[in-house]
């Protein structure tokens, strides 16, 4: 571990950012965006050269983990040379996409040539009609193509599914498992997380890991546990018998693991969130846009990061509603 790293006030390591590059999205999912959705003026987002400046500082404290992500990333202009900058600075090990996947298929080679190694693309079903219902747009095949795009070109694909009651929680779960048996991607689902102003619904809607558990394996066969029941990241990873790739779950509101979280966000206006699911953020673009030295920012950075909180506070019926996971980057 790198002696540099922050460690917060509960002593967990924390050196894993995720930057929303952009809150707005080409897709209109109805349980992330509502539909009277604002997004942030352009004069309130990073630019190239800030978001530069403040990944560099935060690989200088340790974080050696980032993901780019949104909104929809793909949207952001220049999004390859930002891979490529991210990925050169020192101490970075690793830089990941989060997308929609609209844009792969023409944008797979060039990030792939920038160095991106692994692509994680959110797809909530294979069945086209209920893409359209899902997301506003019928565009399922352009999704698909983008994918298998993407892992001709040598990237390493994992699906992102959120299941959300009523709308993808019946033979789409099963579906999307079904994938790994043929293909050796990560398959991960996600409980539906309340969040702003949809957190009542997505409240309503929620499927526990424990029921997709039971869907997939009355229909697919038992799930097998791997790497002894530990966390992946922030997955549980079992397999189906004889299957090529591996199905995750992401089960933040039935199994936090809070406790072993190492994430923050720095949202596309220049934010840090401290916790996906606790409304404490700290401005960082204000401070830089009024001249702040580097050193300054650490400090400010570091003060901000030991200061993230334990775990979010759902089991007690607590939602922080002030932003959707679209601004502050899922
Ligand atoms: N546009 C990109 C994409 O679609 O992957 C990145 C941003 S999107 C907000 C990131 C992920 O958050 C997607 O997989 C999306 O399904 C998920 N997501 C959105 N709202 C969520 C919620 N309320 N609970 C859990 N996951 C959610």
């Amino acid at each position: 571990m790198c002696e540099r790293m922050i460690h917060d006030q509960f002593g967990r390591p924390i050196h894993y950012l995720r930057v929303a590059v952009t809150d707005t999205c080409n897709l209109r999912c109805r349980y992330c965006m509502p539909a009277d959705m604002r997004f942030c003026p352009p004069a309130r987002l990073m630019q190239d050269d800030e978001l530069l400046r403040l990944a560099r500082l935060f690989a200088s404290l340790g974080f050696n983990k980032f993901r780019l992500t949104g909104g929809e990333p793909t949207l952001r202009e220049g999004l390859t040379d930002l891979i490529r900058e991210v990925g050169s600075i020192p101490g970075v090990g690793e830089v990941a996409l989060t997308t929609n996947g609209l844009q792969l298929a023409e944008l797979a080679a060039p990030l792939r040539a920038a160095g991106l190694r692994r692509v994680n693309v959110s797809l909530d079903t294979t069945d086209p009609e209920a893409f359209h219902q899902i997301t506003g747009h019928d565009r399922f095949h352009q999704v698909w193509r983008g994918i298998e795009t993407a892992e001709a070109t040598g990237l390493r694909i994992k699906l992102n599914t959120v299941v959300v009651r009523g709308l993808n929680d019946g033979p789409d779960v099963a579906a999307i498992a079904r994938l790994t048996l043929s293909r050796p991607w990560q398959v991960r689902f996600i409980e539906l997380m309340p969040f702003g102003a949809l957190h009542e619904f997505q409240r309503d809607r929620l499927v526990t890991e424990a029921e997709m558990r039971q869907t997939i394996a009355s229909s697919l066969g038992p799930l097998t546990p791997l790497r002894d029941g530990q966390l992946d990241g922030e997955a549980r990873i079992f397999k189906l018998p004889d299957a090529r790739g591996e199905i995750g779950f992401i089960s933040s509101v039935s199994r936090p693991f809070c406790d072993q979280c190492g994430r923050v966000r720095l949202m596309a206006n220049g934010v840090l969130r401290l916790c996906l699911l606790r409304a404490d953020e700290v401005d960082l673009l204000g401070p830089l846009r009024a001249g702040a030295s580097d050193d300054e920012l650490r400090a400010l950075i570091t003060a901000s990061v030991r200061r993230k909180p334990s775990g979010h506070e759902i089991q007690e019926g607590r939602y922080a509603t002030n932003r959707t996971v679209s601004q502050i980057g899922g």
